[in-house]
This record gives C-alpha cells, structure tokens and sequence, in this order.
C-alpha cells in the first residue's frame, strides 16, 4: 500500500516537471517537430530481372526504405514494374527512388521523363544509370549529365571516397571530408559527368585508389560517384552492387541524406517543415 502510495507520488511528480519541461520548451521554441500524418509519398523501384548482385542490394535497398518508414513518417510504395507506371500515377509521388534499374519501354521512358521536367524527384543508385550505346535514350543521358558506361573494377572492392562539395552541403551533412566505403563494382562514366556545366558533382573515388581492381583494374580517370545534375530534383550514387552495401553507418547517412534532400525540395514545400 504504502509502495503503491509512493508510486504515484513520484509519478505526480514526475508528470508535473514533464508539463514544466514542455512550458519552458513551447517558450523557447520546441526542438522537435513530430509529424501529424505521412510527409511525403515515395515510390521505391527495382527489377527482380537482374544479375544477383544487384537484386541482392536491390532487396536490401527496399528493407532500408521500409526502415526508415518506421512510425509512418511517409507513404511508401515498392514496384518492381517501372514500366507499366503512368505519368499520372509518378506524379503523386514527393519521390521516386530506383534501386536497380530504370525504364526500359517507350512508355515507361515518357512517363518518367514527364514526370521529371515537370518537378519530379529521382534517387538513383549504381546500375539505375547504366547506359551504352545500346540502351537508346538520349534524354536520361543527358539527364545523368552526359556520361555513359565507360569502366568498372573487378571484384568489388572498398574504396575511398572524397567529398567535393562544401560538407555544409545537405547531402553531406555530418559526413567527413573522406572515408572508405563499402565493396562496390565502381563505374567510371565518359565523358565525366563533371563537364557537364549542369552537374555538381558530391563525392568522387580518390585518386589515391589508383590502381583500383585485382581481375579488371581501373588505373587512372575522372571518378565521381555522387552527383546532382542541377536542372533536376535529383542524386545518383554509384553505390548498389551487392549484399554488402547498407552495413556501414556513413554510407548510410549518405543514402539518407541524399533521399532526405531530394524530398525536403518538393514543389509542394519542404515536408520536413510540416
Ligand atoms: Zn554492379
């Protein structure tokens, strides 16, 4: 009884500072910003047709979405069909993220296209942006900032990557100026997307990785790996090849900082804010 009594005093007590706490707070401006409902839509693609490396990443990529939709901060629809979405249907969407791959029909290619002239989001990983002389889309080309296929390493293999933007940028906010990141099959793009006067590029392969590979070795060239073309909504990352791709904590803040940055520019407003 007496337990009991003193339970519930020091719950009084405790739910009187709490009140205190949040008076003092509202005066001050409250630090936090819950949401009251879903922020955003977001549709997270890839293809099951693909060779298993990025598949594998491809089923990690949508569980680390699924993740970070925990506590419905946002809508999130998975399709493993790109092709078969309308305009109508992308254009509900804050952002689109492709995991794997990108549309391969007319159709498909229209609507996206449409979708993203019109002020579409795009997050795009590694095999998203492969393109060569046979893929036959000049606008995602162009889109991507020019570059196609040029070269890889094999086997995948960690590298260390650089920033090239100010780390003020919200992108790479709270990251360090280099770090090592995960194995990857590291595409090079010619011409660079850096060239390009619409890209800004984010984070490149160091240099200092030169010679990168053991079976195909990669020994010289321009390396971006993160990169904005400004007249877009939009990051690419080469990252995505593989199982190994979403264990280390400051690559994944770079994939949630780049999703995070695409949405926060929504037409709409910044989600975030609401
Ligand atoms: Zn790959």
């Amino acid at each position: 009884m007496v337990r009991g009594f003193v339970f519930v005093i020091t719950f009084l007590v405790l739910a009187v500072l709490e009140v205190g706490a949040q008076v003092q707070a509202s005066e001050e401006g409250y630090s936090a910003n819950y949401a009251r409902e879903p922020r955003f839509r977001a549709l997270v693609a890839y293809t099951d047709r693909a060779e298993t490396a990025h598949v594998e990443f491809a089923e990690q990529g949508v569980e680390f979405f699924r993740r970070l939709n925990y506590g419905d901060g946002f809508y999130l629809d998975v399709t493993t069909r790109i092709d078969s979405c309308t305009y109508d249907q992308l254009k509900g969407y804050d952002v689109v993220v492709m995991l794997n791959g990108s549309p391969s029909t007319a159709a498909g290619r229209e609507a996206f296209e449409r979708y993203m002239e019109g002020g579409g989001g795009w997050v795009g990983f590694h095999a998203a942006a492969y393109n060569d002389a046979r893929t036959g889309w000049p606008w995602f080309v162009k889109f991507l900032g020019g570059g196609v296929f040029h070269a890889n390493n094999w086997p995948p293999q960690p590298a260390k990557l650089t920033m090239d933007a100010p780390l003020s940028h919200p992108v790479l906010r709270g990251l360090p100026a280099a770090f090592v990141a995960p194995e990857s099959e590291w595409y090079q793009w010619s011409p660079s997307p850096r060239l390009s006067p619409d890209v800004e590029v984010l984070v490149s392969l160091s240099d200092d990785n030169y010679p990168i590979g053991i079976k195909d070795v990669v020994n010289w060239g321009d390396f971006p790996v993160v990169w904005t073309n400004t007249k877009y909504r939009m990051v690419y990352l080469n990252m995505g090849h593989g199982d190994l791709e979403f264990f280390d904590a400051t690559q994944k803040l770079l994939f949630v900082n780049a999703f995070r940055w695409v949405v926060s520019r929504s037409p709409g407003g910044d989600p975030f804010l609401k």
